[in-house]
C-alpha cells in the first residue's frame, strides 16, 4: 500500500455543553441574506425564491475565545454573528420535520469575512471564496443540544465589539426559517453528522481593528468570542 506523504489535517472538535464529549466539524454551510435589514445594508434585496449558499472549510475553523491575526489582502475585515445549527443525523431530500428531527444542537458562530473581496467578486459576478473562505474565518461556541434549546423562537442574536452593541435582531427576523433551509439543503447535499449551518446574520455587520474583542450571543445557547491581533 502506497504511504501517505504528510499527516492529514485534524478537524476541529466542538465540546458539547454538560458533558464530556466533543463534535468534530467536516464542512460549513453557510445561508446568504437570511435577515432583511442585513440585506439592506449591503444594497440588496432578500430572494424570497429560494435560500442560497455558500461554504467555508472546516479548517478555517478557530477555537472558541482564540486571538486571529488580521487576514491578509483585506482592508475591511468584518463580523457577521449567526445562529448556527448542527447535524446530527443523515438526511437527504427531507421534509421540514425530518429536517428538524435530524438536528443535533445549536451554537453561536462568527462568520467573519474579507468584505472588500466579497463586495468585488459579487459585483462582477464571481465566487465568493477569497472573500469568504480564507484562514480562521469562522469560530463557533460549544454545542448545546436541541431538546436543551427548546423551540426557536424569538431569541435575542447580538454582537458586541469592545462591549458595545453591533447587531442586535431576534431568530423570529431570519428570512428563511431552520426547517426551511435543513430541508432545502438536504435535496442539494447528503446532509450528515459533522455539518454544519450558518444561518446568516443580522444588519449592523462592520468593520474590526487589531486589538478589537468581538462577543456574540443568543439566548439560550453559550457565546462565541474572538480577539482579532495584529496583522502577520
Ligand atoms: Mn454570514
Amino acid at each position: 500500500m502506497s504511504k501517505r506523504l504528510f499527516a492529514d489535517p485534524e478537524f476541529l472538535a466542538v465540546p458539547v455543553v454538560g458533558e464530556d464529549s466533543l463534535y468534530p466539524v467536516h464542512r460549513i454551510f453557510c445561508v446568504g441574506r437570511n435577515y432583511v435589514d442585513h440585506a439592506k445594508e449591503m444594497g440588496v434585496e432578500v430572494d424570497r425564491e429560494a435560500p442560497f449558499y455558500f461554504l467555508k472549510s472546516p479548517l478555517s475553523l478557530v477555537p472558541n475565545g482564540d486571538t486571529i491575526p488580521y487576514p491578509p489582502g483585506t482592508a475591511n475585515f468584518h463580523y457577521e454573528m449567526e445562529f448556527v445549527v448542527i447535524m446530527g443525523k443523515k438526511l437527504f431530500k427531507a421534509s421540514q420535520d425530518e429536517a428538524m428531527d435530524a438536528i443535533f444542537g445549536y451554537a453561536t458562530g462568527l462568520d467573519m469575512t474579507r468584505r472588500d473581496l466579497q463586495l468585488k467578486a459579487r459585483d462582477k459576478g464571481r465566487p465568493w471564496d477569497f472573500g469568504k473562505d480564507f484562514e480562521k474565518a469562522a469560530v463557533l461556541s460549544p454545542i448545546t443540544r436541541a431538546a436543551s434549546f427548546g423551540e426557536i423562537g424569538a431569541q435575542p442574536i447580538r454582537l458586541e465589539v469592545d462591549g458595545a452593541v453591533r447587531q442586535n435582531a431576534t431568530l423570529a427576523d431570519l428570512v428563511w426559517s431552520v426547517p426551511e433551509l435543513i430541508s432545502d439543503l438536504s435535496h442539494y447535499y447528503h446532509l450528515q453528522p459533522g455539518d454544519v449551518v450558518f444561518t446568516g446574520t443580522p444588519a449592523g455587520v462592520g468593520a474590526v481593528m487589531p486589538g478589537q474583542v468581538l462577543r456574540g450571543t443568543v439566548e439560550g445557547l453559550e457565546g462565541v468570542n474572538l480577539q482579532i491581533g495584529a496583522a502577520e
